[in-house]
């Protein structure tokens, strides 16, 4: 039985004297996601390692799906503990644990000592060698293999015995908060999560702006994007989701600018609402879900155009992406299910027929010009009636 892990971390173990920023980053979500689960854990950092120890009775699935969940964690290594004996003790415990774990042992394997307790009077070699004729002698189905095994069995020699050789990959990326913040332009589709949930990945934290039209858009299709920030909270931390208005801008663009511009200029205006959003909260970047040709506003040309009005760094993580590598990250990250629910989003009514896919920059300024007189207004009346909502998973109906 499985009382502790060990979690292994790749990237950040070489980061110098930032460690400690990455490590310390990285305790606090393992806590934080260990809050979901039936009972008591501590996390200790100790020399180079994160441990996680379950202090009451608690649920191996529960904890091995919430740790799934964070970021910078490579392996999740479910270990045994034990106080360090002499040799012959530690053969006994490593006999117990592969009869514990490998009902018919039957595989190559190899032992791997660490012995991080200088005092202890055998040599890692020694005691590999010696652990291993142990299983030898104990398990008629074991070979060993020192090249390519198929179990590899870890011991540890510390203050205490650590024994592990299951090894469950983590999400690998960068603790949260490693890497500040970033504002994320979410629309109730399947793209934008999954833009996301790429970018949180490097230890970014994220704020969201979704653009609703009422009562061209539903509630319902607002509470979609509710839902799918809270979906991806589960890996990015709470959310704070700005909820502008757009109505206004939408119906005075689609007054005053010819219609197969409508698209690439109202982007333009989301683009610089966003911006303007993130600058006062402290984010260093947007997100967008944008794939380049995906749609006629994601042509090299668009994305150019509508680039221009930022001066923040466009993060665009999916746009080397085909549909169906996005639709795959977003099952596996839950987001899918949610995404496909059929409410509108806030651009299909003004969508035209045939929207340019090769907006020239200088044309489409001359036609923004025709918004000159209001638009600076129902911009600022849009970020001042901003509704945040904040989302966090952690907050959920249980
Ligand atoms: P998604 O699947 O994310 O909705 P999409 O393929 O529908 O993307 P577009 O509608 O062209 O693409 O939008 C491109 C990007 O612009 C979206 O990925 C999102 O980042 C942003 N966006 C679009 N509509 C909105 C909105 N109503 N509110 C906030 N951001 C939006
Ligand atoms: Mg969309």
């Amino acid at each position: 039985m499985f009382t502790s892990f060990l979690i292994k971390y790749a990237e950040i173990g070489v980061k110098g004297k930032n460690r400690y920023v990455f490590e310390d980053a990285l305790a606090k979500q393992i806590r934080t996601v260990l809050k979901r689960c039936e009972g008591e854990f501590r996390v200790p950092k100790t020399d180079g390692r994160i441990l996680v120890y379950a202090d009451t009775e608690f649920d191996y699935d529960e904890v091995v799906e919430a740790l799934g969940t964070v970021f910078g964690i490579s392996e999740i290594c479910p270990m045994e503990e034990h106080e360090v004996g002499d040799i012959k003790e530690i053969g006994k415990k490593v006999i117990s644990y592969v009869r514990e774990q490998y009902p018919n042992p039957n595989f190559t394997f190899k032992i791997n000592t660490r012995r991080a307790k200088k005092t202890y009077p055998l040599s890692s070699m020694e005691i590999s060698a010696e652990l291993g004729s142990y299983l030898l002698d104990e398990f008629e189905g074991l070979k060993v293999d020192v090249h390519d095994p198929e179990v590899a069995i870890n011991v540890e020699i510390r203050d205490k015995l650590y024994i592990y050789s299951i090894k469950i990959p983590g999400l690998g990326g960068m603790p949260l908060g490693t890497n500040g913040k970033a504002t994320l332009l979410l629309s109730g589709g399947i793209d934008s999560p999954v833009a996301g949930y790429m970018v949180s990945k490097r230890g970014v934290r994220l704020d969201a702006v979704y653009f609703h039209a009422p009562p061209y858009t539903s509630e319902r299709a607002k509470q979609k994007v509710v839902d799918l920030a809270k979906e991806i909270s589960k890996y990015t931390g709470p959310i704070n989701l700005h909820v502008i208005n757009f109505t206004e801008i939408q119906l005075y663009i689609y007054e005053q600018c010819p219609h197969d511009e409508l698209t690439i200029i109202m982007r333009r205006y989301m683009m610089k609402i966003a911006e303007m959003i993130a600058k006062e909260n402290d984010s260093l970047a947007l997100i967008t879900g944008e794939s380049l040709g995906q749609v006629a506003s994601q042509t090299i040309q668009s994305l150019g155009v509508t680039n221009e009005v930022c001066t923040l760094p466009v993060f665009r993580p999916l746009i080397g992406f085909d549909k169906q590598e996005i639709v795959n990250i977003s099952e596996k990250i839950g987001t899918y299910e949610t995404s496909i629910l059929p409410f509108e989003d806030c651009c299909t009514i003004f969508v035209a027929k045939h929207p340019v896919t090769k907006p020239n920059l200088n044309v489409i300024k001359k036609h923004e010009t025709a918004l000159s007189e209001k638009i600076d207004e129902m911009m600022e009346r849009a970020i001042k009636e901003d509704e945040v909502i904040f989302v966090s998973f952690e907050n959920r109906q249980k």
